[in-house]
């Protein structure tokens, strides 16, 4: 009999929805991928790359000259400086990071705060480590952090927070005031901080990122994580880095190298190359899936789902109470996906404990304008 470290984990809802999509043949809106291709100019830079030779082990922390984009972005957005040398870790996707950044500081028994809904790596990595999760759930209406609550969970075993902004699954953003909020309850605590922002390129309605990086405090014990995939739409590449201070970036370095030791070298080597000469790509993001975000919702404009537009990721929450209120998301999911053709995401699997009476699903606009308006006019049928 295997002991299992994780027996508590199964398949993943991206896995199975997606499956499902594929065998069923209806449009896949549950795992967020955009259903078109990045831009040309980094696809051919990677098949230069290749066909030049640049196939071997990149440096452990990441490519230099990508290491270099990503500290002159930072310091174009959010006016930080980071050290290239010493901040900057470049790892096979956000996952890897933040699994290596929770492995790095994580002790057997510690406790890690994490907000329900919360994306579904976070806990096993905790447990891999030996740690617990403790669940402070976000409000029912519009996914914000209850600070009361959240300084209720605090104990003496507390050793992590991990944030998520923009939010998967409900786009909600944490606002500066609420890194303030933070940073005032662990002033004098012995506390780490993950800071997962692969989205923060998403954010519409002219609303500005409020990224860990820029708030000094938090960011002396910070891990800020951000994705390459989900900015420069090929989420198949599994590139993402992490910024952290010298000395917790140490420690997730001795974690990195035996993971995985580097990520793809020629995808970086496109990358570096991508961001130096197109860094107007991720100025035009925001517009780019807002446009995408507000065609989606003006055409489900004509559906029975309720819904408020989201503040940001490529993910929209719509609440299905007036279509089938009997069934739960879960059934919901499957039913939308094999009787109507549209596969999207229940959010009550992303919870400790689901809100009762809670009708939520989760539907990607990551995708063609087409797709958006044949997923919408089944939508709108039912
Ligand atoms: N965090 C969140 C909130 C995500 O939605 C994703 C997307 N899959 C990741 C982390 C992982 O990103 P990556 O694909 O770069 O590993
Ligand atoms: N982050 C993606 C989502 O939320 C899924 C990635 C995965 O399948 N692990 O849909």
């Amino acid at each position: 009999m295997i002991r299992s470290k994780l027996p508590n984990v199964g398949t993943t809802i991206f896995t199975t929805m997606s499956q499902l999509a594929v065998q069923t043949g209806a449009l896949n809106l549950s795992q967020g991928f955009p259903d078109f291709n990045g831009p040309q100019a980094l696809l051919d830079a990677v098949g230069r790359y290749v066909a030049a030779g640049h196939n071997q082990y990149a440096p452990m922390t990441g490519l230099p000259a990508l290491r270099q984009q990503v500290a002159a972005k930072v310091a174009r957005l959010y006016g930080v400086s980071v050290d290239v040398e010493q901040e900057i870790t470049i790892t096979p996707g956000a996952t890897e990071a933040i699994f290596c950044a929770i492995q790095a500081v994580i002790n057997p028994g510690d406790e890690v705060i994490v907000f329900d809904p919360c994306y579904d790596s976070y806990e096993p990595s905790v447990e891999l480590a030996g740690g617990r999760c403790v669940h402070v759930p976000l409000s029912n209406d519009d996914f914000a952090i209850d600070w009361q609550r959240f300084s209720d969970a605090l104990t003496p075993r507390t050793r992590m927070v991990v944030l998520n902004s923009p939010h998967n699954p409900s786009g909600a953003l944490i606002s500066r005031a609420d890194l303030d909020q933070l940073a005032a309850l662990i002033a004098d605590r012995d506390i780490y901080l993950v800071s997962d922002e692969v989205y923060e390129h998403l954010i519409y309605d002219g609303v500005a990122h409020a990224s860990v990086l820029a708030h000094e405090q938090l960011y002396q014990r910070a891990f800020v994580i951000s994705s390459f995939g989900k900015t420069y739409h090929v989420t198949g590449w599994k590139t993402g880095y992490v910024i952290a201070p010298p000395q917790l970036s140490a420690e997730l370095r001795k974690v990195h190298q035996y993971v995985n030791f580097c990520a793809v070298t020629p995808l970086q080597c496109a990358l570096a190359d991508f961001m130096a000469e197109h860094p107007e790509h991720i100025e035009q993001l925001p517009g780019f899936y807002q446009a995408k975000r507000d065609l989606f919702c003006d055409l489900l404009q004509g559906s029975r789902f309720s819904f408020k537009p989201t503040p940001g990721t490529y993910f929209q929450l719509v609440d299905y109470s007036a279509i089938r209120p009997d069934l739960n998301d879960v059934d919901m999911a499957l039913w939308l996906t094999r009787e109507h053709g549209v596969a999207s995401i229940p959010v009550s699997v992303f919870y400790q404990t689901p809100v009762p009476q809670q009708r939520l699903i989760r539907l990607c606009f990551a995708k063609r304008e087409e797709t958006l308006q044949q997923a919408a006019e089944k939508l709108c049928a039912i």
